[in-house]
């Protein structure tokens, strides 16, 4: 991989790969700083177990990438970054957090970290005692814990916005709604569908999950499998990514496609253009779950107010609506249109740094 790690950073536009090794504490890191222009490198730590070094790589690199424009589109003075450490979640232990805590401190807050897959409030603690570049830490020590909830008001926010593009108004009330994946964002989703009136169905693999969700929520539950036989005006998925594909898109009945789930387009260009063809409204994925980061952002920025990241993250329904209405204009996918304003703001931030 060595020779292709640059050709990768070179491909992506990356600034600095760092590599942590700790053999005591079974700690195979690796931190991905894609881009600093806008500030600090924001980005979750992942623990997961690739199947190979490479693909950790791989992945820290295409993840990092994504919060650049992430930050960019929500108006954070924020770069992107994002960490992985290869093992699974039972590797845990205190000595691993405080290890690789120590090597977020040696980059001196050029990159801040804060949870991801397989991690949680709980470990950003441990992080926590060895440096300060790190957000979303719990309530109790003055952080401001699970950003889900954040997460998934950005989504209800633009599913509305959504809504309001493809009906000309944004009540949800009656609305069929397939939420697929009722994790930590999904099942607030559900909540807030609920509360405004929607018809709610959800679909899941894990039986726990799907008890928890139906025994809280008035929600239909679906067979994964039987999902895209059901009639839903609105998709969103906030599972895995890469579910808006070939197979899917032919099946879709829906006006809308609004959900969490990161790089949920299987080939950007390829789907969101089908997409457009079928008349199927696509909210950005990057842009509509940037709730959990405009939230962290606040906490890692000092002065968090909870109150004033509730309204910031209301502002993702606006920006919906400027996207449309540029992709519109160019003839470009509401994806593209919403890279093309991410990399302008980049650029104009660069260009009035670079001058007195
Ligand atoms: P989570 O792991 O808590 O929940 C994901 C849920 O999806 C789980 O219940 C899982 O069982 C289910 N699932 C997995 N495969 C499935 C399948 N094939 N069909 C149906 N359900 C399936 O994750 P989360 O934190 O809720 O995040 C959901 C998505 O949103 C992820 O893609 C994540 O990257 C993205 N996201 C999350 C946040 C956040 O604040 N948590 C922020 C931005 C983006």
């Amino acid at each position: 991989m060595s020779n292709k790690v640059f050709d990768l950073m070179k491909d992506l536009e990356h600034e600095q790969i760092v590599f942590c090794h700790d053999p005591k504490s079974n700690l195979k890191a690796i931190i991905a700083i894609h881009n600093t222009t806008l500030g600090p490198a924001l980005g979750g730590t992942r623990m997961w177990n690739y199947a190979s070094d490479d693909e950790a790589v791989v992945d820290a690199a295409r993840l990092s990438r994504g919060m650049t424009y992430k930050a960019a589109i929500s108006g954070l003075n924020l770069g992107g970054g994002k960490a992985v450490i290869i093992g699974s979640p039972d590797m845990k232990s205190e000595a691993l957090w405080r290890r690789y805590g120590k090597f977020v401190n040696s980059l001196g807050g050029k990159y801040i970290t804060a949870e991801d897959v397989n991690t949680s409030a709980a470990d950003m603690e441990f992080i926590h005692l060895e440096t300060k570049h790190v957000t979303g830490i719990p309530e109790y020590m003055g952080g401001s814990g699970d950003p889900s909830p954040f997460t998934a008001y950005g989504v209800f926010v633009g599913m509305k916005a959504c809504a309001f593009k493809h009906w000309g108004n944004d009540n949800l009330a009656g609305k069929k709604v397939m939420v697929q994946g009722v994790g930590h964002v999904g099942q607030y989703l559900v909540g807030h569908l609920q509360d405004a009136g929607a018809k709610v169905y959800i679909t899941d693999i894990n039986q726990d999950r799907i008890k928890e969700t139906t025994s809280k929520y008035n929600a239909e539950y679906v067979d994964p499998k039987e999902m895209l036989n059901i009639d839903f005006d609105i998709y969103a998925p906030c599972a895995l990514g890469a579910t808006v594909n070939d197979e899917s898109i032919a099946a879709l009945k829906c006006p809308i496609i609004a959900g969490a789930a990161n790089n949920q387009l299987a080939v950007e260009a390829v789907h969101g253009r089908q997409l457009i063809e079928k008349g199927i409204i696509y909210a950005p994925d990057f842009l509509i779950n940037a709730g959990g980061l405009i939230n962290v952002a606040a906490e890692a920025g000092g002065n968090y107010n909870r109150e004033k990241v509730t309204h910031d993250v209301e502002k993702i329904y606006n920006r919906i609506l400027d996207i449309f209405k540029l992709s519109e204009k160019d003839g470009i996918t509401a994806q593209e249109a919403a890279m093309k304003i991410a990399q302008q703001r980049i650029d104009d931030i660069a260009n009035v740094k670079a001058r007195l």
